[in-house]
């Protein structure tokens, strides 16, 4: 079979899970990192047969999706701010909202040298590796920044120590198993970002199959009743440090919320829509 025949199987036996062009983008992922394809190879060679064993493997994984697994499960990899993340049960999938909330970041610290960085609930490191890796580029590290990988689960930080030795192996990272609610005392940092889990249950019938079967669940979901607790507890464990520079991604049915946590805290702020059109990030400062 040639590799478009295969695209086209694809394309068909997966409609119901997926829209046609996010099949397309699945199938590529596919062959990049399965079959270890270039961009321009998948365009040009796509009447060339294919090896017998490439064919299997396409089918195969296919089957794979089939059963409800996100492409990143099945090649392991998480694409993220031009970077290649490893991926596990234990690490949530990184997002492309994600990566507009590390751009924002670099943006606010073009030519700034940075001492110090906090990616608190890092997961598969995702924020703080990429971070690093851009500041690094930028010249804005000293030999003496660190960059603190913080995360409830040991899983989740072993493949975060992980990525960022194979993505940045130059800079500082430290891994901090640590539960960010329990703690009662932070030192300044420079920088403190956050993904925290945001999801509330009444939200669970929104999220798709393959995230609610496969993203690990404390990434995702926080009480009902508090959905804001690791906001709130994050900006009053830098209340009083000198010049508090906190950003978050948010649930974008809760930026009254968070502008309300924020004025209550005596924080300023900044809300930003993703590229979806969600109030999805925001920042606060003294
Ligand atoms: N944005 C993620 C989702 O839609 C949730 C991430 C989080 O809870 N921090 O599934």
């Amino acid at each position: 079979m040639t590799l478009r025949q295969l695209r086209d199987i694809y394309v068909s036996r997966l409609v119901d899970l997926y829209p046609e062009n996010e099949i397309v983008s699945i199938f590529k992922i596919v062959c990049e990192d399965l079959l270890y394809m270039s961009k321009s190879d998948i365009m040009i060679r796509g009447e060339e047969p294919l090896s017998h064993l490439k064919e299997e493997i396409l089918l195969r994984s296919l089957e794979t999706l089939l059963a409800g697994t996100p492409v990143q499960h099945i090649t392991g990899i998480g694409h993220f701010y031009d970077h290649e993340f490893k991926v596990n049960e234990h690490t949530l999938i990184p997002r492309q909202e994600t990566e507009e909330l590390v751009q924002w970041i670099l943006d606010d610290h073009k030519g700034k040298q940075i001492n110090s960085i906090l990616d608190i609930g890092t997961g598969s490191g995702c924020i703080g590796v990429s971070l690093g890796n851009a500041f690094a580029k930028a010249n804005s590290l000293k030999s003496s920044t660190k960059i603190i990988l913080l995360d409830l689960s040991k899983n989740a930080l072993q493949v975060a120590a992980s990525n960022a030795e194979a993505i940045s192996p130059e800079v500082n990272f430290e891994l901090i198993h640590q539960d960010i609610l329990a703690t009662e005392k932070l030192e300044p940092f420079d920088i403190i970002v956050s993904n925290p889990p945001y999801v509330r249950e009444l939200e669970k019938p929104e999220l798709h199959k393959n995230v609610l079967d496969f993203d690990p669940e404390m990434a995702l979901f926080v009480e009902n009743e508090d959905p804001l607790v690791f906001y709130r507890k994050i900006l009053e464990l830098a209340k009083d440090h000198n010049n508090p520079l906190v950003y978050f991604e948010i649930n974008q049915y809760l930026s009254k919320e968070m502008k309300q946590l924020a004025i209550q805290l005596d924080y300023k702020h900044e809300l930003r829509k993703d590229l979806n059109g969600n109030w999805r990030m925001m920042k606060c400062w003294k």
